[in-house]
């Protein structure tokens, strides 16, 4: 058999941002001080930082060298003028109006286009993005296809949206309350999972066979965060598109919707920054005029001059097919080291970030122990790896104050974009596996401190018993 060919990162290291490296006992300290919650960790404490790839992604020499080019005029920036270049060229649309992050852009879109009554389907939440839509008044209604919410079934395009379900709700409660359909590429909270153009097609379709009573169909508005992402999964995966350049897939991508809302901070490789798009002159007046109350100017959202420039060039980068093809091979090399020694994670692997499936792992600890929130506090005791809990604690209670128990208790360990090597990644797979071969020696844990929205940023936590690879607890 032909062994398969290893690829090395497709760029060379010009500048070094040291990290220290801790001891075991240091860990050991920084985990108690912490409460046991990775979201408590100072990052200088932190050897390999898997929190996020949000905001976290290493900028290229071409993206520092715009930095110096930054027009910070009040009106007008020559770097407003590039971003919207770039952002015609690459996504296609023809309008854009600058935001400080993808949530700046979800505001000002759901609050022009969605009444209060009106319903937004969408392939599954995302946090904030459902917010909004709320806020605006609307209810989302989740219409991806139901394996999305199955961490065990392979499915090539698992973001896919549901067509029947859709149709279902466009019959029962009628177009004019759709203000549009919100397409998250790929599906965050599926675990990166792509959305294909064969789905993409088809729903623009559906969506054009039912007109409003203001003569236009139903919109498509894209959550694009990581459209790129989603077009790599495309050209390996969808017949026919093994040969097409990513950046052509992103434009056919884009071109079944109306407009999209952007987190830069994502697939556009900068530290900050967001867009909302539009191909609708009206959406467009309107962004103008909702963009000075809440961001700033139409011509920087927000932003200083070098953000944008330095975003407009992570825009060309984004749809390079070596990158593209290093980025998305860096999660999968990390998730078939841990495949391999049988360490149960969220398959198929997607885009951004490997999940541990905790409930497996940690199959002797009750969900109402926190076995996610466990598991990523042993990962940092063992190696100084940081990922974050996605389960029980951060499900929080519902609205009759109880624990919500959801299906899926996974740690999420996010690859930042271009910043570790495969080497990094070594390490990460060596703890995961050397944790699970020692499994029966983390015990579960009890919340100490409990505030009373979003919990799993500042909840604090305590060893249920103190033994095994909680044995530290005692000394302190
Ligand atoms: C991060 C993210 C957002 C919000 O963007 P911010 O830049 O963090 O405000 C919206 N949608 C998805 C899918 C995201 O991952």
């Amino acid at each position: 058999m032909r062994r398969e060919r290893r690829m090395a990162e497709p760029y060379k290291i010009k500048m070094v941002e040291p990290i220290k490296m801790t001891s075991r006992p240091e860990r050991e300290a920084e985990a108690w001080t912490a409460g046991l919650n990775t979201f408590l960790i100072d990052s200088e404490k932190v050897y390999i930082d898997l929190l996020t790839d949000s905001g976290t992604s290493a900028m290229s020499d071409n993206q520092w060298a715009g930095m110096m080019l930054g027009d910070e005029a009040y009106a007008g920036s020559r770097n407003w003028r590039n971003l919207w270049d770039a952002v015609e060229e690459v996504y296609g649309f023809k309008y854009m109006c600058p935001t400080h992050q993808g949530r700046g852009a979800e505001h000002l879109i759901s609050q022009i286009l969605i009444k209060p009554g009106d319903y937004v389907p969408g392939n599954m939440y995302f946090t904030t993005t459902r917010e909004h839509q709320e806020r605006a008044g609307g209810t989302f209604v989740d219409v991806v296809i139901d394996e999305a919410h199955d961490p065990r079934k392979e499915h090539p395009f698992k973001g896919n949206v549901d067509l029947d379900k859709l149709e279902a709700l466009i019959k029962k409660v009628g177009p004019d309350r759709i203000p549009y359909v919100s397409v998250a590429v790929t599906v965050n909270m599926a675990g990166g999972q792509p959305v294909s153009l064969a789905n993409l097609r088809a729903l623009r379709e559906l969506c054009d066979r039912y007109p409003r009573s203001d003569g236009r169909p139903i919109r498509i508005m894209f959550d694009a965060t990581r459209l790129a992402e989603n077009a790599y999964f495309i050209k390996e995966r969808e017949p026919g598109y093994q040969d097409t350049p990513i950046r052509s897939i992103v434009r056919e991508m884009m071109s079944y919707g109306d407009g999209c809302t952007m987190s830069g901070k994502k697939d556009n490789l900068v530290n900050i920054g967001g867009f909302a798009a539009t191909n609708e002159r009206e959406v467009y007046e309107k962004l103008t005029q909702m963009v000075v109350v809440f961001e700033g100017m139409p011509t920087y959202g927000g932003l200083a001059g070098r953000d944008m420039e330095a975003m407009a060039r992570g825009i060309y980068e984004m749809v390079d097919d070596d990158y593209m093809a290093f980025r998305i091979g860096q999660v999968r090399y990390l998730g078939r080291q841990l495949m391999g020694a049988g360490v149960p994670i969220v398959r198929p692997i997607g885009g951004h970030a490997v999940f541990l499936d905790a409930r497996a792992f940690l199959d002797h600890i009750p969900q109402s122990e926190y076995p996610a929130q466990a598991l990523a506090a042993a990962l940092y005791v063992d190696s100084g790896v940081r990922g974050m809990e996605r389960g029980n604690v951060s499900a929080g209670r519902g609205k009759d104050g109880k624990e919500r128990f959801p299906k899926l208790e996974l740690v999420r360990l996010t690859i930042p974009r271009r910043v570790y090597t495969n080497s990094h990644m070594d390490v990460v797979a060596d703890s995961v596996i050397a944790l699970y071969e020692g499994r029966e020696g983390i015990g579960g844990l009890k919340m100490v401190y409990e505030p009373p929205q979003l919990r799993f940023f500042t909840a604090r936590f305590k060893p249920v018993k103190a033994e095994g690879l909680w044995g530290f607890v005692e000394e302190r």
